[in-house]
C-alpha cells in the first residue's frame, strides 16, 4: 500500500521470455525455407523499451523479391490454383490451430519488438489474428457466396506491405483472406517489427503448407517499393501512412493493378450529455491509449458537449492518473514504449506544435523508465479545429480536447478532417446515435464502445483514410475478380 495516496500499488508481474526463442540472423522466407538476402545486407530489430538489438534481419533486394514473386507465381499455377477449395481452407484451419498453440510465443516477441504490454498482445493482437485465420477458412469453399458470381477468380500473387503497430494483426489481415481466395502472397513486415512474420513462416513450415504460398521480405520502404512495382505481382494491398500510400496509388495509376489502401485517421470521439460518463471514461481512455495511440482508427480527437465539459475532464484526467506506463513484459502495464525512436520523434514535433499554437496540455505524473522510447499519456485542451493537433495524426497517446453546444455542431467538426476513419458516439438516445452515425463520414462507427473489432466485420475509411475495406465479406472480396464467364451464362441471366 502506497500511504501518502492512500492507494494499493501492484507489485510487479513479469511475463517469462524463457519460451521465446530469437535467432541472431534472420533471413526472407522464400518458397518455403529461410534464404539470406542476396546482397548479404542486414538491419537490425531493437526492443523499443530498452533499446536492445533483439536479431539482425535481411534487407530485401531487387533480386530477392524477384525470387519471391517466382516462387509465389509457380506455386499459384501449380499447386495452389489446382487445389481443391475446402483443402485450402483445411491449411487456414491448421495455420490458426498452430498459431494457437504458439500463442504465448507470439505474444512475447510482439511485445518485445514492438513495444506494446504483453496484456494487449495477449489478450487482443494474437486471439484477434488467429480469428482471422479461422474465419476465412471457413471462407474458402464458400467463394460462390462472395456476391461476385459463380466461381469467382483469384488474382494470382498478392504484393501486401504491413506497418508495425500490430505487426503479426495486419499480417492476419492480409495473408488470412489472400488465401482463402486462392492467391499467394508475397508480404513485407515493416522494418521495425519483423519478427513475428518471421514466427509466422515457421508456422506455414509446420503446417507443410506448400512452398511458395507465403513469401515474407523484410526490408524497409525501398524494398516494399520493389514488390509493388513488381510485374509479377497482381494485386496490391497496404496498410500504412497516408504518404506512403498516395505515392503507391500514384505509382500503381496506369498500371490497372488491383490495390487497397488502409491508411491513417483522426478519428472523433463524440461525448453527449445523456451519456454514461463513467462508461465513456473508460471508451475514450480505450480509445487514445489503446497500443500507446499508434493506432490508425484511435478516437484521438474528443468532443464533448460543453454543459458536461468541466465534470467530464475532471473525471478523465482522474482516470489517466491511473494509467501504469513501463515495461511491456509486466502484465499490469497498460501503457509501453513507443515503437521507435522516429515516432517518438513524431509524437514530440507534433505536442510542440500544440502547445506553441495555444493549446494546453496536461499529462498526469508518472515516471518514464531511462533507456528507450516513452511518451506520457497527454492530454490538449483548448484546441481548435485549425491547430495541427486536432487536423494531423500524431500516432501517439495524446488526445486533443473540443467541445460542441449542438449535434449538428459536433457533425461538422468531427467530419471536418481529410480523414474518415473511425468515429464514436456516446449517449443514451438510440434516435440520436442511429442519426448522428448516419451524418459522420466515416467507415467504421462505434456507439457506446470504441475500438471494438471482429474478422467477420469490414473495416476501412472514406477519403484520406484509404480505399477498400478489410475482413467479411467485402475484405475477401478485394481478393477475388469477378467470374465474367459465369455472370455471363444463361442460367445466371434467368437467376436473375
Ligand atoms: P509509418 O510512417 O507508420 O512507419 P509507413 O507508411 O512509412 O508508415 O510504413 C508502412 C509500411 O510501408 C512499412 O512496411 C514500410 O517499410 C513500407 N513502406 C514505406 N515506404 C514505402 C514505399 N515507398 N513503397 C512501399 N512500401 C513502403
Amino acid at each position: 500500500m502506497n500511504k501518502e495516496s492512500n492507494e494499493f500499488q501492484y507489485s510487479p508481474a513479469l511475463e517469462s521470455t524463457s519460451i521465446v526463442k530469437i535467432a541472431e540472423r534472420y533471413g526472407h522466407f522464400i518458397n518455403g525455407k529461410f534464404t539470406s538476402s542476396r546482397s548479404g545486407k542486414t538491419f537490425a530489430t531493437i526492443n523499443p523499451a530498452t533499446e536492445e538489438i533483439l536479431a539482425k534481419v535481411a534487407v530485401g533486394s531487387k533480386v530477392d523479391i524477384d525470387l519471391a514473386v517466382k516462387a509465389a507465381s509457380g506455386a499459384y499455377k501449380k499447386v495452389w490454383s489446382k487445389l481443391p477449395a475446402k483443402e485450402r481452407g483445411k491449411y487456414l484451419y491448421r495455420i490458426a490451430r498452430l498459431m494457437q498453440e504458439r500463442a504465448r510465443e507470439f505474444a512475447i516477441i510482439e511485445s518485445l519488438d514492438n513495444g506494446k504490454p504483453i496484456r494487449e498482445t495477449r489478450d487482443v493482437d494474437i486471439p484477434l489474428a488467429i480469428s482471422h485465420f479461422f474465419y476465412h477458412a471457413g471462407w474458402a469453399d464458400k467463394l460462390d457466396y462472395a456476391g461476385l458470381g459463380i466461381a469467382p477468380r483469384a488474382h494470382g500473387v498478392a504484393g501486401q506491405i504491413i506497418p508495425w503497430n500490430f505487426p503479426l494483426l495486419m499480417l492476419a489481415w492480409k495473408i488470412a483472406p489472400a488465401l482463402a481466395a486462392g492467391n499467394t502472397v508475397v508480404l513485407k513486415p515493416a522494418e521495425t517489427t519483423p519478427l513475428s512474420a518471421l514466427l509466422f513462416a515457421e508456422i506455414c513450415q509446420e503446417a507443410d503448407l506448400p512452398p511458395g504460398v507465403v513469401n515474407i521480405v523484410t526490408g524497409d520502404g525501398k524494398t516494399g517499393a520493389e514488390i509493388i512495382a513488381h510485374r509479377g505481382i497482381d494485386k496490391v494491398a497496404f496498410t500504412g501512412s497516408t504518404e506512403v500510400g498516395k505515392a503507391i496509388a500514384l505509382s500503381l495509376a496506369t498500371t490497372g493493378k488491383p490495390l487497397s489502401l488502409e491508411l491513417g485517421g483522426k478519428g472523433a470521439n463524440i461525448v453527449f450529455d445523456d451519456a454514461p460518463l463513467d462508461q465513456a471514461v473508460e471508451g475514450i481512455i480505450n480509445g487514445i491509449f489503446f497500443n500507446q495511440g499508434h493506432v490508425c482508427c484511435a478516437g484521438s480527437r474528443l468532443l464533448i458537449q460543453e454543459n458536461i465539459y468541466n465534470e467530464f475532464l475532471e473525471k478523465l484526467k482522474n482516470r489517466m492518473g491511473k494509467i501504469r506506463v513501463g515495461n511491456p513484459l509486466d502484465k499490469n502495464t497498460d501503457l509501453g514504449a513507443i515503437n521507435s525512436k522516429a515516432q517518438l520523434q513524431k509524437i514530440q514535433t507534433l505536442t510542440r506544435a500544440g502547445a506553441a499554437e495555444g493549446a494546453i496540455s496536461w499529462q498526469p505524473e508518472s515516471s518514464l523508465p531511462k533507456k528507450g522510447f516513452w511518451y506520457p499519456p497527454t492530454i490538449f485542451t483548448d484546441v481548435t479545429m485549425a491547430h495541427r493537433i486536432a487536423r494531423e495524426e500524431i500516432f501517439g497517446p495524446v488526445l486533443s480536447i473540443l467541445t460542441f453546444r449542438t449535434a449538428q455542431e459536433a457533425i461538422e467538426k468531427a467530419n471536418n478532417t481529410p480523414f474518415g476513419l473511425s468515429a464514436g458516439i456516446w449517449s443514451e438516445k438510440g434516435s440520436r446515435i442511429l442519426w448522428v452515425a448516419k451524418e459522420l463520414k466515416a467507415g467504421v462507427i462505434w456507439s457506446n464502445t470504441f475500438n471494438k473489432f471482429d474478422p467477420a466485420s469490414p473495416f476501412g475509411g472514406y477519403k484520406e483514410s484509404g480505399w477498400g475495406r478489410e475482413g467479411g465479406r467485402h475484405g475477401l472480396a478485394s481478393y477475388l475478380l469477378r467470374n465474367e464467364a459465369s455472370a455471363k451464362s444463361p442460367s445466371r441471366k434467368l437467376v436473375r
